[in-house]
């Protein structure tokens, strides 16, 4: 047997000794007579009632009705399951009344009623009556669900249990709570012991669990959700009826009471259930439940989309099932109850689509705030795919895809764009020398002098140790002199690297260039071109040295 999660005895500040008379007459349940039943649970209700009084303690009815239902779930489970007890099967059309002819229960259901009724052919029709009672009840039209109370009483006969039990069912639902308090109790205590005596106790559990459903205080009660906990835990691996009535009734629960990450987990499990256990209106809140809570999570953003969209199907199906609903009537109720009963079912329709706005906004907002997180992203993969990694300076990739907006610019305002090819001297000995760790050191360092030189310029690691830094609207008188600055401040700099001072210098190739509005993207690779035919001078001439690019003819003149 599975171990309670919760200790419902000690969360509660009910004496031992009424503790006791609890589970002794939750036991009675099932030992006693139908008709003792009432009279049993209202001397315990004296008895619950005598201890408030004296430590004004308001929960004590919420704890007292837990450890009543606790104890007769244990009981239950701990017996033998009725092997294939339809009435239990039966049960499962409870959530998807009225089955429409269009349903996939509709065969089944009719396979079980003419199954066990065979010699009496009234039964279908009465079945047909019974849906429309319960339909009545739902849509929240009592005087017609009355009306129907009062034609099929003297039709039902009680060992006809599984008519008998939606009957009684529907009746249940039918009293008002406050005004009906003794007749439902002797109505759902007295069918509660007949269905134990003869379909064992998963119906039984089925049938304790509609009338704990119908004590609404209870659901803001701590002692429900430990009370639910405990008899999941002993249901759990069924898939069963009751075990998805148990875990839907928790995922239902306030989020005070059940946090979204336990009800993330309800949500796994339901879903796990054959799809007819659930109805619609079950699974679109699940999804939608699901389709919030991973949107929460970046890296869920997949599988939230994949909730909603199932959220999105069975909200159809909903829509499809109102119009269903309202075909049924139209068909089997009489002309007077169809115009009452339909602006019951417009009511229905109305807060459905007010529903499904709510939804799609918080889908929209949901999308919109992933739209934004996907944008920042790909602004940031776009920043680190231009940038290099060792330097932080721009990379080749910039040059290929960026530099050439900016030449357009300058062709535009025919201004003139000086180009440095720079490139380290003897560089290949510093590695050799320091190692490659301090080579990149004085890269990144050399990086550092070059990015602070000119912002608005742009600067490009165009190979190991060759940059390329383009001056926009200098001249070349100007770019020389900066660029014969740049080269004294590298040359006199002393890099460091450990205990290492490193001296470097560059040479430079540059050339001033001005742009044609029509041909400036082929112009850039031909302007770069010459300033590294000039860098290729400079290092003839000994390094450590600038030279200027002359064209062709101009060194033949
Ligand atoms: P020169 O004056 O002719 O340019 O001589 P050099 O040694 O600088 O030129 P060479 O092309 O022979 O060698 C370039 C060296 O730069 C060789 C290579 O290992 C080094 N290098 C290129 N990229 C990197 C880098 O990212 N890190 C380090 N540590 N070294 C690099
Ligand atoms: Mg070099
Ligand atoms: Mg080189």
């Amino acid at each position: 047997m599975i171990a309670d999660h919760y200790d419902l005895d000690s969360m509660s500040r009910l004496n031992a000794a009424v503790i006791e008379e609890i589970k002794s007459r939750a036991e009675g349940l099932f030992n006693s007579d139908a008709d003792a039943l009432p009279q049993y649970i209202n001397e315990l209700i004296d008895t619950v009632e005598q201890q408030q009084k004296q430590t004004h303690e308001q929960d004590l009815f919420a704890a007292a009705i837990a450890i009543y239902f606790n104890h007769a779930f244990k009981h239950l489970c701990g017996m033998r399951k009725l092997r294939n007890s339809e009435l239990y099967s039966f049960l499962r059309v409870m959530n998807h009344l009225p089955v429409l002819e269009s349903s996939p229960f509709y065969t089944q259901t009719l396979d079980i009623l003419t199954r066990h009724f065979r010699k009496d052919p009234k039964i279908v029709k009465l079945f047909d009556q019974l849906q429309m009672m319960n339909l009545f009840i739902e849509l929240e039209y009592v005087e017609g669900a009355y009306e129907l109370e009062t034609a099929l009483t003297p039709q039902i006969k009680s060992n006809e249990l599984h008519i008998y039990t939606l009957y009684q069912l529907c009746r249940f639902r039918l009293l008002k709570s406050s005004n009906h308090l003794e007749q439902r109790m002797d109505l759902v205590l007295n069918l509660i012991h007949q269905v134990y005596q003869t379909e064992g106790p998963e119906s039984t559990i089925f049938l304790m669990l509609n009338w704990l459903r119908s004590l609404h205080w209870m659901k803001h009660s701590l002692y429900y959700k430990a009370l639910l906990f405990n008899l999941l835990e002993r249901v759990r691996n069924e898939a069963s009826l009751n075990s998805a009535y148990v875990a839907y009734e928790l995922f239902d629960l306030d989020n005070r009471l059940v946090d979204p990450e336990a009800k993330y987990e309800l949500y796994l499990h339901l879903i796990g259930y054959p799809a007819s256990i659930l109805n619609s209106r079950q699974l679109r809140a699940l999804h939608f439940f699901a389709g919030n809570y991973l949107s929460s999570n970046k890296e869920m953003f997949r599988e939230s989309i994949l909730s909603f969209k199932s959220s999105n199907y069975y909200l159809h199906k909903c829509w499809e099932r109102l119009v269903g609903i309202s075909k049924y009537l139209r068909t089997h109720s009489g002309t007077a109850n169809f115009k009452i009963s339909i602006s019951y079912v417009e009511q229905k329709l109305l807060s459905l689509s007010h529903y499904t706005s709510m939804r799609n906004n918080c889908y929209v907002e949901n999308l919109q705030a992933s739209f934004d997180q996907i944008q920042e992203l790909y602004q940031h993969v776009g920043e680190l795919s231009l940038t290099d990694e060792l330097t932080g300076l721009k990379n080749r990739r910039y040059q290929q895809n960026n530099l050439y907006q900016l030449a357009a610019i300058a062709a535009r305002h025919q201004t003139s764009v000086c180009f440095a090819m720079m490139d380290i001297d003897f560089f290949k000995n510093v590695n050799d020398q320091y190692g490659h760790a301090a080579g990149d050191s004085v890269l990144k360092q050399l990086a550092d002098i070059l990015r602070d030189f000119r912002k608005s310029d742009v600067v490009i690691r165009y190979g190991g140790e060759e940059f390329l830094l383009v001056l926009f609207d200098t001249l070349l008188s100007d770019a020389e002199k900066l660029m014969q600055s740049m080269k004294d401040k590298i040359a006199t700099t002393t890099f460091l690297y450990n205990d290492h001072k490193i001296h470097i210098s560059v040479s430079i190739g540059l050339t001033c260039e001005c742009f044609s509005s029509h041909n400036s993207d082929i112009e850039l690779e031909e302007f770069i071109e010459h300033s590294d035919i000039a860098l290729y001078e400079a290092k003839k001439s000994g390094r450590n040295s600038i030279c200027i690019y002359h064209p062709p003819n101009e060194n033949l003149a």
